[in-house]
């Protein structure tokens, strides 16, 4: 017996058996607001220092923003494949970009206030 298919395709096939028929019902703006919801809740456990919900905050962001690639029809693995050898702004591994100032942190951290 072999454990579930972890790759990109995989969840997003397994979040489809799981939850496509639901999400539709629920349409894509609605899907959208608990996705951002989520993200909200990451945002928090972050900020929070909430080690023990990192985990699960996480896992449930991704499985939200599957739920809406999957509504949009959107291949989540080739949205990926851009980022996975390279920058796709610049094409270097790591990034050559410039780094943003305004909206970062000296320390790479929370936005300047
Ligand atoms: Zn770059």
């Amino acid at each position: 017996m072999s454990g579930p298919d972890l790759s990109i395709a995989g969840l997003q096939r397994a979040i489809e058996a799981t939850f496509l028929a639901r999400d539709r019902r629920r349409g894509v703006a609605a899907t959208y607001l608990w996705f951002a919801e989520e993200v909200g809740e990451l945002a928090r456990a972050i900020r929070r220092g909430e080690r023990e919900n990192l985990v699960e905050e996480f896992g449930d962001v991704l499985a939200w923003l599957s739920s809406l690639a999957s509504l949009c029809d959107v291949d989540l693995a080739a949205a990926a494949a851009p980022y996975a050898k390279a920058c796709p702004a610049c094409s270097r591994s790591p990034c050559a970009c410039p780094e943003p100032t305004r909206l970062t942190a000296p320390d790479g951290g929370a936005p300047v206030r």
